[in-house]
């Protein structure tokens, strides 16, 4: 059993994610060489400087495989229905295959109408509610990038969630609800936890497999993790008056108990990018 003085495997999500955006090169090559340029459009509404540096990466990301992006850059005043006419432009241009709204929205927007306007095969994101249901119902189709992020971490350390206790906390359509659908799928026994769960400590430590997606920083300490659990950390929180990224596990006095960390930065956030450009090579793919 660990103790004090014991380390948890630092799951490495950006040695990983190298190694699936390498298995991805060839398949673009081949599209490419098809006559397929995939080609992901992102649309940034507003100018929030954390979206701005998740946009860049995603880029970045496209320019690693020779893939296309486009981003269509829009004010924050921009009105929804200029902003619905740009994504029904987008889902009629054949030349582009994978579309995303980068989220948060600015203060006014119709979040849920508008990541659901994306045309089911372009929506990488899977927001869309026909894709949303295929995930329910285990039917083949889009996986939103950070839960299959999570999984191919998961599966990169040869952890199978078969049998196993997972415990995710955070119930949001982009990271709770689905990768609790893929756990149960991969046949886990699966507990939500949220913002009204009474006892969370009680809770996680219950869980084999703690997956925290809240967005609180460092809420999740070392005495609610069961020793020896992998713990996928999601969150991403600025630290106020630094550039650090802190996530929602306290990493530090959660590292000593449990068996397997990711960290953050450099855990799901880079896994989340590559999935992205899995899911855009798949839905030009299947054009
Ligand atoms: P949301 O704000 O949509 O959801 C947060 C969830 O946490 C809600 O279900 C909320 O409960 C729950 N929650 C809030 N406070 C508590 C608490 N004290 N105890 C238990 N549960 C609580 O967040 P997202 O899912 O979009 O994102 C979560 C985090 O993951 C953020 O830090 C985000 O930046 C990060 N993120 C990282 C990504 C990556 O690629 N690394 C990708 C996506 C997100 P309730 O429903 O009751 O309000």
């Amino acid at each position: 059993m660990p103790n004090e003085t014991s380390s948890a495997t630092i799951i490495d999500g950006k040695a990983r994610s190298e190694a699936v955006m390498n298995e991805l090169a060839p398949r673009a090559k081949s599209l490419i060489e098809r006559g397929v340029n995939p080609h992901l459009t992102v649309i940034l509404v507003g100018d929030d400087p954390a979206s701005r540096v998740y946009v860049k990466s995603k880029v970045k990301a496209c320019q690693a495989l020779g893939v296309r992006s486009t981003v269509a850059t829009l004010p924050a005043d921009t009105p929804e229905s200029a902003l619905l006419d740009k994504i029904d432009q987008l889902n009629n241009d054949d030349s582009v295959h994978a579309i995303l709204v980068q989220l948060p929205l600015p203060e006014g927007f119709d979040e849920r109408r508008i990541v659901q306007r994306v045309a089911p095969g372009k929506d990488v994101d899977v927001f869309h509610p026909l894709n949303a249901g295929k995930l329910l119902l285990g039917a083949p189709g889009f996986e939103p990038c950070t839960p299959k992020g999570i999984m191919a971490l998961l599966d990169g350390i040869g952890y199978d969630p078969a049998g196993k206790n997972a415990v995710v906390v955070g119930r949001s359509n982009i990271v709770g609800k689905p990768i609790t659908l893929m756990l149960l799928r991969r046949n886990a026994t699966v507990t939500i936890c949220h913002s009204r769960t009474p006892d969370l400590g009680a809770a996680t430590r219950q869980a084999d497999l703690l997956i925290a997606a809240v967005g609180k920083a460092g809420l999740i300490t070392g005495d609610m993790i069961k020793p020896g659990a992998v713990v996928i950390d999601v969150g991403v929180n600025r630290v106020e008056g630094s550039k650090k990224l802190r996530g929602d596990v306290d990493f530090d006095s959660a590292v000593k108990v449990a068996g397997a960390i990711t960290p953050v930065p450099g855990g799901v956030g880079p896994m989340t990018i590559a999935m992205l450009m899995l899911n855009t090579l798949e839905a030009a793919e299947s054009c």
